[in-house]
């Protein structure tokens, strides 16, 4: 019989992990080896968000556990690099082989193709088995799925919200337009639930304190770390929260984290969640009469809709999509998104929460976030840089996708149709920052005026003619037929000094 090893990337704690029954297959259990690494170098490659660092490590540690409590050799090993850690377990084990499953992220899957000649032995690496959608990239040339062809086919192929003809339940696809409510004021909402600790945990909460680059308060981690706390978080969810996520899914709120969401996709993208499983889990609501269509559709869209499909894109624009910067977009990112304040009172909360708690929700990562990134033209590297550190669900598959293409359309309209920006006058109708704020959104110039206000304008006419030819920005930009010569002229110059203040770091 062989000797076998077999290697997990920390991101796949899938719990039928598919080297292990393709190993089982191969090999006794006595010559298989299981090896988990702590990479150092991956651990402190940026200044990461210490709750994202708790959570990778702890459920790491908590898979080696559930793994050897199933009765699998297991060796969680710490190494300095993922590279070191392998090469010391393949010297001390010795296996004829290696098995492995193809990492979702790109540099993961060329490293797996070295592996051979790093370790002088064949390397098996079976298909990514985290996604419900191919990752094989289109034919060069092919034309390009939207995200709503792509859905549909996806709510076909795995039988969801289908009536038995095939047709879509309550005869739409899609209910979006039903879903962008704000939010009245005095809703209730559920709290946001937070695990204990166990001793696991509490180690290595007490590890990740002493990082000394990494941010945030590792001692007020509360998120699921083993597969029962996500199975738990996702029932939680589906009762308390699904049923109101999909009219409130776009509303902000100044002293809401979480509002209606799911927080899943640290669960999902860790491989603690299946996405069939929570997918089917809101259509089981919705047939049982416990949320509305609208909700569960809107769920299951972002689920196997809007997450598969980013991944897919990833696949078929990397590694060329890291370098595109449609916008030529090379203003340095505020050095407040890290330390300090911007004066923006939508900015300053959402940034501060990040640094809190690793989280924001979609809209208040696309509409506060990346639509001041797109607007004051900041670098695509940076601003992914920055969401890569900061949010406990970031992964270099997710981020590029919806950073770059989603948020700053550095990709020129490759994943998104249009650049999603706004003026301060979106803020305030979706949310109850303006309130709180400095700034006027409904003012374009002068002291008061919202600098996502002033910045949208300045876009607007800087970019006039390329906007206009896309004709989901069309109407947009026919606002400008009510901006005078004056008016233009004061925009442009007040956004000029504006921006040269960001870049030199001045206070505004
Ligand atoms: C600028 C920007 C950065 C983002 N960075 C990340 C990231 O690092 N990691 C990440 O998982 N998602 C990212 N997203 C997508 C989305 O914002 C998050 O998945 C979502 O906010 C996670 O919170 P939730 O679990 O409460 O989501 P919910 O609102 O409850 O949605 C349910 C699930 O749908 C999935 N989903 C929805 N939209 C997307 C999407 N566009 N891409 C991928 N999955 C999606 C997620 O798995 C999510 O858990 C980003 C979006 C933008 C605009």
């Amino acid at each position: 019989m062989p000797t076998l090893l077999v290697a997990i990337l920390a991101d796949q704690l899938l719990r039928e992990h598919p080297a292990l029954t393709y190993a089982a297959a191969q090999a006794d259990h006595s010559d298989i080896h299981v090896v988990l690494i702590e990479s150092q170098a991956r651990l402190q490659l940026r200044p990461y968000q210490r709750h994202k660092l708790v959570l990778v490590l702890s459920a790491l540690r908590h898979y080696a556990a559930a793994l050897r409590a199933m009765g699998w050799q297991v060796s969680l090993r710490t190494a300095d690099s993922w590279r070191a850690g392998l090469s010391d377990a393949c010297a001390q084990i010795n296996p004829d082989s290696i098995v492995t499953m193809a990492g979702a992220e790109y540099n993961a899957r060329r490293a797996q193709e070295r592996w051979a000649t790093w370790f002088g032995r064949p390397v098996v690496v079976l298909p990514n088995r985290q996604f419900l959608a191919a990752d094989v990239p289109a034919a060069p040339g092919a034309k390009r799925q939207t995200m709503e062809a792509f859905y549909r086919g996806m709510r076909t192929r795995y039988q969801l919200l289908l009536e038995p003809d095939g047709s879509p339940v309550g005869g739409s696809w899609n209910y979006d337009a039903e879903n962008r409510k704000p939010l009245p004021k005095n809703t209730p909402i559920p709290p946001v639930y937070r695990y204990p600790s166990d001793a696991i945990t509490q180690q290595v909460i007490t590890e990740i304190a002493a990082y000394p680059d990494a941010r945030g308060d590792a001692t007020t981690f509360g998120l699921a770390v083993t597969h029962a706390q996500a199975d738990d978080a996702l029932e939680r969810f589906i009762r308390e929260r699904l049923p109101d996520f999909g009219r409130y899914e776009d509303a902000m709120a100044a002293d809401e984290d979480v509002l209606f969401h799911s927080v899943l996709s640290p669960y999902l993208n860790l491989g603690l969640l299946d996405p069939l499983t929570c997918a089917r889990a809101a259509e089981a609501a919705f047939r049982a009469g416990l949320a509305p269509l609208t909700a569960a559709e809107g769920f299951i869209r972002q689920i196997v809709g809007w997450r598969e499909y980013m991944y897919r894109r990833y696949w078929e624009l990397m590694p060329g999509l890291r370098g595109m910067n449609a916008w030529n977009a090379t203003r340095p990112l505020p050095a407040w998104f890290w330390q300090g304040q911007s004066g923006m009172h939508c900015l300053d909360t959402v940034i501060a929460r990040v640094w809190r708690t690793g989280y924001s929700h979609h809209i208040e990562r696309l509409m506060i976030l990346t639509n001041f990134c797109t607007l004051a033209g900041i670098d695509p590297v940076a601003v992914n840089e920055w969401f890569l550190a900061g949010y406990i669900d970031a992964y270099d598959w997710v981020m590029w996708p919806n950073v770059s293409g989603m948020g700053l359309n550095a990709d020129g309209g490759l994943i998104a149709t249009k650049p999603y920006i706004s003026s301060g006058a979106y803020i305030k109708r979706m949310s109850n920052y303006c309130a709180g704020c400095r700034y006027d959104p409904a003012v374009r110039t002068g002291p008061d005026a919202c600098p996502y206000t002033l910045l949208y304008w300045n876009f607007l006419l800087t970019h006039q003619p390329r906007l206009q030819a896309n004709p989901r920005m069309g109407p947009a930009v026919l606002g400008l037929r009510h901006v005078d010569d004056d008016q233009r002229s004061a925009i442009q110059t007040q956004a000029v000094i504006w921006l040269e203040r960001l870049s030199e770091g001045t206070e505004q």
